[in-house]
C-alpha cells in the first residue's frame, strides 16, 4: 500500500520532506487511498471535499473520513505532527 518512491530512507530525509502538517497530511492520506480516497462507509470513491477541519466529506453518503482514523493519531487531541506521521509509516510499513 505504501508508495516506495516517495518512502523517506531515514529520519533526516523523512524530515526534509515533512515540513508541514500539510504536509505530513497529504502523506497519510496517500498512504491510505493510493488509488485515491474510497469512502469507507459506502464505497464510492473520489467524490469528496474536504472539511475545514481537514475531514473527507463524502459527497455521496455524507460521511466524514478522517485521514487519521484507525492510525496512532485517530481519538486523541494530538495534531498530527512530524515525528508522530513518522511512527504511523513505521507501523504501516
Ligand atoms: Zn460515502
Amino acid at each position: 500500500m505504501i508508495c516506495n518512491e516517495h518512502y523517506p530512507k531515514d529520519f533526516q530525509e523523512f524530515l526534509a520532506q515533512f515540513k508541514s502538517e500539510d504536509d505530513c497530511w497529504n502523506y497519510i492520506f496517500e498512504i491510505r487511498w493510493p488509488n485515491g480516497f474510497v469512502c469507507p462507509k459506502c464505497g464510492d470513491n473520489n467524490k469528496y471535499w474536504l472539511t475545514e477541519l481537514k475531514l473527507i466529506h463524502c459527497s455521496s453518503c455524507g460521511h466524514q473520513a478522517s485521514v487519521t482514523g484507525g492510525t496512532i493519531f485517530h481519538g486523541t487531541k494530538h495534531k498530527i505532527s512530524t515525528p508522530g506521521v513518522y511512527k504511523v509509516i513505521i507501523y504501516k510499513r
